[in-house]
C-alpha cells in the first residue's frame, strides 16, 4: 500500500478546490464526467476519504463504506441511462495498470459499442 498523496487532484476535486463537472454527490462517493473522455459516456466515480486505489479500499475502509460506495456505482449507472444498453466499469492501479491519479476511482464507460477488453497491440509488447 503506498501513502496517500492529499495533494492528487481527485483530491483537491473533492475539496472543491477545482471544478468538476459533477454528477452525482452522496455520503459515501462523488462522480464527475472525466476530462478526457474515452467513449460517449465517461464518467469517474470516487470514494469520499483518503484510499490510493481499490486493494487500499478494501483493506481500509469499513464494510459500510465499501458497500455504500459500490451502491452509489450503481446509482451512477442507473442515472446516466446506460443498463439498457450495457457498460464497462475500469479500476486501473500501478505501473501495470496504467493508473494516473492515486485516489480510488471506477471508470464508468458506456453509450456505445466499446468492443476488445485491450488495444491488439498491448499482447505484442
Ligand atoms: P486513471 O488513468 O488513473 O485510471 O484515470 C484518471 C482519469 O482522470 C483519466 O481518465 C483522466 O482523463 C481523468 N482526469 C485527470 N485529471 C482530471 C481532472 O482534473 N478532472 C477530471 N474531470 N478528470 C480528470
Amino acid at each position: 500500500m503506498s501513502e496517500y498523496d492529499r495533494n492528487n487532484i481527485f483530491a483537491r476535486i473533492l475539496r472543491g478546490e477545482i471544478p468538476c463537472k459533477k454528477v452525482h454527490e452522496d455520503e459515501y462517493s462523488l462522480s464527475f464526467h472525466d476530462i478526457h473522455p474515452a467513449a460517449p459516456v465517461h464518467v469517474l466515480v470516487i470514494p469520499k476519504g483518503e484510499f490510493t486505489c481499490f486493494h487500499d479500499f478494501i483493506e481500509l475502509a469499513e464494510s459500510k463504506r465499501i458497500q455504500g460506495f459500490n451502491q452509489s456505482v450503481k446509482h451512477n449507472i442507473k442515472l446516466l441511462g446506460l443498463i439498457d444498453g450495457g457498460y464497462r466499469l475500469i479500476s486501473n492501479f500501478g505501473y501495470n495498470g496504467s493508473q494516473t491519479v492515486p485516489h480510488y476511482h471506477v471508470h464508468i464507460l458506456g453509450g456505445k459499442q466499446l468492443g476488445g477488453l485491450l488495444p491488439f497491440d498491448n499482447l505484442t509488447r
